[in-house]
C-alpha cells in the first residue's frame, strides 16, 4: 500500500467515530474529561481494554445535565449486568428508546441502587427476571431521539435507601476495583457483594 493509501485508510477507519463522537481519539482505553461544570470531578483510569467513554457524568442545580456515562461501541454489541439484581424494567420509549432497568441490593447498609441502560439495538431480559453480574441483557444500539446516531450505551446509576434508589450518582464511584478505576468484568472473579459495586456495562477487550 503507498503511503498516501495507507493515510486515506486510516482517515476512512476513524471518520465514523470522529464524526459521531466528536473527539473521541481511540475506541478503547479512553475516557473524556468532565465538563467545567460538575462540581464532583474523578480521577477516572481506563483499562486499555475498556471500551472508551465518550462522555462523562453531569450533575448540577441549573438544566445542565447527564446523568450517566456514554460508553460507544458496535451496534450489537453485548450490553451486560453491572451488578447481581432483577429487572424491574424493560421497555422503549421515544427519547432514550430500548432501555432495561435493574434494582441491586439492599446491600449491607440496607440501600438498593439502580442500574439503567439506554438507546439499546434490543432488550434480552423482562421486568421480574433475576440477573447475574456479567450477563447479557440487551445488544448496543441507537435508538431513542437522544441516542444520537452514533451507537453507544448510556449507562446510570441510582442510589437510595428506599425500596428504590432515586438519587442520581457518578457510576465512578462504584468501581469493584475502586473509586475511579474502571473494573473489566471478568468471569473468573468472585465479587464481594456484601457492598454494592458495579462492573462495566460492556464486554472488555480479550475478556
Ligand atoms: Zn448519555
Amino acid at each position: 500500500m503507498k503511503p498516501t493509501q495507507r493515510l486515506i485508510a486510516t482517515l476512512a477507519g476513524l471518520a465514523p467515530l470522529l464524526l459521531a463522537s466528536g473527539c473521541v481519539p481511540q475506541d478503547h482505553g479512553w475516557a473524556s474529561v468532565y465538563k467545567p461544570a460538575q462540581s464532583m470531578k474523578i480521577r477516572v483510569l481506563m483499562p486499555a481494554e475498556a471500551p472508551s467513554i465518550s462522555q462523562q457524568f453531569l450533575f448540577t442545580t441549573n438544566d445542565a445535565k447527564h446523568i450517566g456515562i456514554d460508553v460507544i461501541g458496535k451496534a450489537g454489541d453485548p450490553v451486560i449486568a453491572a451488578a447481581d439484581g432483577h429487572v424491574t424494567g424493560s421497555f422503549s420509549e421515544p427519547a432514550y428508546g430500548n432501555r432495561v432497568e435493574i434494582t441491586h441490593g439492599p446491600d449491607a447498609n440496607g440501600k438498593r441502587s439502580v442500574t439503567v441502560y439506554k438507546h439499546l439495538q434490543q432488550r434480552l431480559v423482562n421486568t421480574g427476571d433475576g440477573v447475574v453480574r456479567g450477563q447479557q441483557v440487551g445488544l448496543l444500539g441507537t435508538t431513542g431521539m437522544l441516542g444520537g446516531g452514533h451507537p453507544h450505551l448510556h449507562f446510570e446509576l441510582f442510589r437510595g435507601a428506599g425500596a428504590v434508589g432515586k438519587t442520581p450518582s457518578d457510576p465512578h464511584l462504584y468501581w469493584a476495583n475502586g473509586i475511579g478505576q474502571v473494573t473489566c468484568f471478568d468471569p473468573a472473579r468472585i465479587y464481594d457483594n456484601t457492598v454494592f459495586t458495579i462492573t462495566y456495562p460492556v464486554r472488555c477487550r480479550g475478556i
